[in-house]
């Protein structure tokens, strides 16, 4: 019997995954059968436990459930439980549901596919949501020197702040106080999905500053635009949601896909 994955979501309609897992599919040989799922927002766990007894063996999860499959896992990797968000379900050999997070790899292996400055780079990241929460640790990770938390409700800046202390230079603030110059400046606000721009000082940016946004869409969402009339070199998220994706094609099946023709087939497709 054909493996069946899925991923799930609601709204799910727009999802690219199945389009990703099907090409990653093709291009290793794996037989496996990818699908997207809309959960009832009231009964994620229903809904996966229906999958599984239909054959499923793993899945993606997005929004709104990455804290639902969190609480449903039975064994969280490591980078799961400092995200506090599962996007990676898989059934294992043991029959124990196994629970990761693959977005903070997707961002940082994205950056390194742009060449980003990471290495001792001065990082401010906006929002404090799931996005941002899991992407810190692996920041830190690859070597960013400091990274500042700016988010519209301070006081959640100022707890993932204190959550990461241990982990390297991490500080927490509102918008208006955000001081550049900053190397690298990712946007992991939801506020390019209504066209809104985080109020943000001028000068922002580092000379040969990147600005990032996780969102992506055909144009470049405002913040970017924005970017780039400040001088700085622009990337938007769709890199990270098939680096992701390669991930936890990764973890299912031990086969890495290659992600550069995808890039370029995806980015003519939006
Ligand atoms: P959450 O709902 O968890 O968090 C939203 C964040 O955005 C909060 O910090 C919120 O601030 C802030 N925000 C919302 N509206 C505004 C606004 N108008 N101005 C300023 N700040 C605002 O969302 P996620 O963290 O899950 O997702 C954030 C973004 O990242 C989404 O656009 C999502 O699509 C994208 N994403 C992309 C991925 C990819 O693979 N490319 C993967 C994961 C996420 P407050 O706390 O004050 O409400």
């Amino acid at each position: 019997m054909t493996d069946r994955y899925a991923v799930f979501g609601n709204p799910i309609g727009h999802s690219k995954s199945p389009r990703i897992h099907a090409a990653f599919a093709e291009q290793t040989g794996e037989s496996l059968r990818y699908e997207a799922i809309e959960a009832p927002r009231s009964d994620f766990a229903g809904a996966w436990r229906a999958f599984v007894a239909a054959g499923g063996k793993g899945a993606n999860v997005t929004v709104p459930f990455k804290q639902e499959a969190f609480a449903l896992a039975e064994v969280l990797s490591p980078r799961a439980r400092l995200a506090g968000a599962v996007n990676t379900l898989m059934v294992g050999r043991d029959g124990r549901l196994y629970g990761d997070t693959t977005d903070g790899v997707g961002l940082v292996r994205d950056l390194e596919a742009h060449a980003a400055p990471l290495r001792s780079a001065r990082v401010l990241l906006l929002g404090a949501g799931g996005a941002s929460r899991g992407v810190i640790e692996p920041l830190l990770e690859a070597g960013a020197g400091s990274l500042t938390i700016a988010n519209r409700t301070v006081a959640k800046a100022e707890e993932l702040a204190v959550l990461f202390a241990g982990k390297g230079e991490v500080s927490g603030c509102g918008f208006d106080d955000v001081a550049g110059p900053f190397d690298l400046v990712i946007n992991a606000t939801s506020a390019s999905l209504t066209g809104d721009l985080p109020p943000l000082p001028d000068d922002l940016f580092a000379a040969d500053g990147l600005a990032y946004d996780m969102m992506y869409a055909a144009e470049p969402t405002v913040f970017l635009r924005w970017a780039a009339e400040r001088g700085a070199r622009t990337v938007d998220g769709l890199g990270m949601l098939i680096e992701q994706a390669a991930e936890s094609f990764w973890l299912w099946r031990q086969v890495r896909p290659e992600t550069a023709p995808l890039r370029e087939i995806l980015r003519r497709e939006l």
